[in-house]
């Protein structure tokens, strides 16, 4: 029986393939029913699972004993006991039988109940057998489940990864070349994962909830990415239909492709700039490729995912090596952006209970002035390579940009005095992400040389709700009005003070949000790779006067329901084909 189940749609695609589990520390217990003819199956899977975890417990016991622990072995005797205790492999295989439910889900349970009723007895035996219990039966079911988490850096087949997160390090080391989809128990649309997922052009759906409890390893999966949609052993209909689908898709991929090197400009002939967001800079031929004027926001976390720090030296040959493959067009590099969902192994130590609103981005960096420095120093440097930026991120207050520039100039001090060069005419730019810096926006532009509006962020504070959380999913929505009022206003003052503005926060590069932000006087856009051809399809088939018209329509709706409900409609009749 095909089973459906519902996420959000985090990066655009269709794909049809074998599913991959990857757990990392975490087990989820898959739940689901299974038909009578599935019996005979599903105890063969449980005897082959006792089988195999037996010959393991064996084998750790062998090498225990042969270094004379006899303590140790002696757990390990008794979780053999555990696993050869007739009454529960029994119960396990009746429960199947009649209760025609899967065998993870009935020794789960078995161990569940056995464990409550151990825990009432006070008997420092029993509180024994319970850890015995408890810990036999992870290995059991680990072993049902094939998992085996540490081969996702060895993909050797194509596959749909199913998870309960993607750790930026996890996403880093994946082989990519195998990776048709994701589809991820937790997150959001502008969580690390779907951001990632969106940059490397991998078809996701993150925030199931239940997505690894549903699917086994090697079942056949099709994830309609761009309607949120999984579903885990289809028919043979649904996966014709989907492939008839994927092959459309495709098709209209290459359609679009061919606006790669047309201008991006409106019928009333504004330029709109379209730029690009890395995440890696494998990423870079591929925004190129899509005809990106730039880089508007090279996120630098990626070289801060081991617990070693980068060094300068190696700091400076990955930006180079971006900033040559674009030079002469401008490559915006923010320094490091920590914190949030993007804690990092050497990070640990500085557990917080508010993590976003903690110390992250340039308060980690303020507080870490050597780590600042250096790759202060290693982007100055860079910058007598090419078009360089240099841009930081959840600025709250004038007081940050203030300081932030005197380190700066600081290290240009230093550069000049060991004769290294760099472009002294650097401009240095902020995010406008916390609504504060929105709100004062006409102030900062004092300081800075350019904005770059992350809307990803700004929603989630101006709102107050987690990014990354699926339960609060409903509430983070950009179209809320007060998002738009302050969108509205960053661009008032950036004019005001001819500031430079570009939005890079993921809404710049989905084609709904396109017509609108134009509207609002956004010109400059960058975003991942993705839809840039559809975001430039859009924007060579608008004026920038029905923009603004469809903005003022939408200012005066009040519910955010009413004004999605309008944009979606107005976007479907313009674009049929791009909004299905
Ligand atoms: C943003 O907040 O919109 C943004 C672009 O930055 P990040 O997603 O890296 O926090
Ligand atoms: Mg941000």
């Amino acid at each position: 029986m095909p089973i459906t189940i519902k996420g959000t749609s985090a990066s655009p695609g269709i794909k049809i393939g074998k599913a991959h589990i990857y757990m990392g520390s975490n087990i989820v217990i898959p739940k689901y029913k299974i038909n009578k003819k599935d019996i005979d199956n599903e105890l063969k899977r449980f005897e082959a699972a006792l089988e195999k975890t037996k010959k393991e417990i064996n084998a750790i016991q062998s090498q225990i004993s042969d270094n004379l622990s006899k303590d140790m072995a002696n757990i390990f005797s008794s979780h053999l006991m555990v696993l050869e205790d007739p009454m529960i492999a029994d119960q396990a295989r009746e429960k199947v039988k009649d209760e025609l439910r899967n065998i993870e889900w009935v020794l789960n349970d078995i161990s569940v109940e056995l464990i409550n009723s151990f825990s009432a007895i006070e008997d420092e035996y029993l509180k024994e057998k319970i850890i015995d219990l408890s810990d036999i039966h992870k290995r059991l079911i680990n072993n049902l489940l094939m998992n085996d988490s540490s081969d996702i850096s060895r993909l050797d087949k194509e596959a749909i990864i199913f998870a309960p997160d993607l750790t930026p390090s996890d996403t880093a080391i994946m082989n990519k070349k195998y990776v048709l989809a994701f589809v991820t128990d937790k997150g959001g649309r502008t969580s690390h994962t779907a951001i990632m997922a969106r940059a490397l052009e991998i078809p996701a759906v993150v925030g199931t909830f239940t997505g690894t409890s549903k699917v086994r390893n090697g079942d056949t999966v099709i994830v309609d990415a761009s309607h949120g949609k999984v579903i885990i052993q289809p028919s043979e209909k649904e996966i014709e239909y989907y492939k008839k689908i994927e092959s459309e898709y495709l098709n209209v991929e290459k359609l679009l492709s061919e606006l790669t090197h047309l201008p991006s400009k409106t019928l009333d002939d504004s330029e709109i700039v379209i730029l690009g967001n890395i995440e890696l800079p494998e990423e870079m031929e591929l925004i190129k490729g899509h005809g990106a004027q730039g880089i508007g926001l090279f996120r630098s976390e990626f070289l801060f995912l081991d617990k070693k720090l980068p060094d300068e030296e190696r700091q400076f040959v990955e930006y180079k090596n971006v900033v040559e493959c674009f030079n002469p067009k401008p490559v915006t590099i923010r320094t490091l952006d920590i914190g949030g969902d993007k804690i990092y192994a050497y990070r640990t130590q500085y557990t917080e209970r508010n993590p976003f609103l903690g110390c992250r981005a340039i308060r980690f960096c303020m507080e870490n002035l050597d780590l600042f420095r250096t790759q202060i120093r290693a982007i100055l440097r860079v910058s007598h390579y090419g078009n360089v930026k240099m841009m930081f991120p959840m600025i709250t207050t004038s007081e940050e940009i203030i300081k932030a520039r005197s380190i700066v100039d600081e290290i240009k001090n230093d550069l000049r005095n060991e004769k290294i060069p760099f472009d002294n005419n650097i401009q240095i730019g902020i995010m406008i992400e916390v609504p504060s810096a929105a709100l004062n926006s006409d102030q900062l532009s004092k300081y800075c040389d350019f904005f770059s509006v992350g809307t990803n962020d700004l929603v989630q504070y101006l709102l107050a709700v987690d990014r990354i959380s699926e339960s609060v999913a409903y509430l983070y929505n950009p179209l809320n009005i007060t998002v738009l009022r302050i969108l509205k206003l960053i661009v008032e003052n950036a004019v005001k003070n001819s500031t430079p503005l570009s939005i890079c926060g993921e809404i710049a590069g989905e084609p709904l949000y396109t017509m609108l932000l134009m509207g609002l006087g956004y010109r400059t856009f960058s975003m991942s790779s993705t839809l840039m051809h559809q975001i430039k399809r859009i924007i060579r088939s608008v004026s920038i006067k029905e923009c603004e018209e469809l903005a003022e329509d939408l200012f005066k709706l009040e519910t955010t329901e009413a004004i999605e409900k309008k944009l979606l409609s107005t976007m479907k009749k313009k674009f049929p084909k791009t909004f299905v």
